[in-house]
């Protein structure tokens, strides 16, 4: 790696320590039935019809409108994302967290600033040729109050707002930030490992997608920085080919 990219690297590292939000209940995703989700993805179906011809301002009051699955139950704001609605780059996590929730926005908190240290050291800027949103645009809570990842039958009733938005935005590169938003950006199992999926370029609607982990977990796990920066390359290379 040349020292160029090792002072970037070096400054991904800036971001404050935070805690990995609760994971635990994955076994709530894994008990969503077949017919819960099968009616989910119908319902998105019939979404994605309903979307394709929202213009920006209209897709997003009928985000912060929505109410197509309990998420919406739960929160203070929904999250559309943030950024320039014609950015190259795309990143995409799983869902807004606590502060995103008071806050509207996606990636506040330390693990945004990690982001936006990782956007640094590419050269790059919060809404400034990115654009940041997420697979589900509500937080997902615990019954127990805390942060968990979106279950299917989530994902599939929110999955035609993401679709729009790529739609609309056109990124040359999307880069997905952990493996719960990869597996559901890619249709994936969603057992996959992040690991099967870092290293090379997948696809979506035939825009490069490059997997890497989210920044929360690179608070917890600073050592894998290294990792994340390679992803990174990797992404920048594909972008700076189209
Ligand atoms: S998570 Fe998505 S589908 Fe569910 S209520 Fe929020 S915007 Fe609607």
């Amino acid at each position: 790696m040349n020292p160029e990219k090792l002072v970037r690297l070096e400054r991904m590292g800036l971001g404050p320590v935070w805690q990995l939000r609760s994971h635990a209940d994955e076994s709530v995703a894994m008990a969503v039935t077949d017919a819960t989700a099968h009616v989910a993805t119908e319902f998105a179906t019939e979404l994605s019809t309903d979307l394709a011809a929202l213009d920006w301002d209209d897709l997003e009051a009928t985000i912060r409108d929505c109410a197509r699955c309990g998420l919406c139950r739960g929160r203070t704001h929904a999250v559309p994302g943030v950024g320039d609605r014609k950015a190259s780059w795309l990143f995409v996590g799983e869902g807004p967290g606590r502060s995103e929730d008071l806050e509207g926005e996606p990636f506040v908190g330390p693990a945004g600033k990690l982001l936006d240290n990782m956007l640094k050291a590419m050269q790059l800027a919060r809404g400034v040729d990115t654009y940041i949103a997420n697979i589900v645009k509500c937080r997902p809570v615990d019954a127990d109050g805390s942060d968990r990842p979106p279950v299917q039958n989530e994902v599939a009733a929110c999955r035609p707002f993401l679709e729009r938005q790529i739609d609309l935005i056109k990124p040359t590169v999307i880069v997905v930030l952990g493996k719960t938003a990869a597996t559901s950006l890619l249709g994936l199992n969603e057992e996959t490992s992040l690991a099967s999926l870092r290293g090379e370029p997948h696809s979506y609607q035939g825009i490069p997608v490059v997997v890497t982990y989210h920044p929360a977990y690179l608070l917890l796990k600073p050592e894998d920085k290294a990792k994340s920066w390679r992803d990174l390359c990797l992404a920048q290379s594909l972008h700076d080919e189209r």
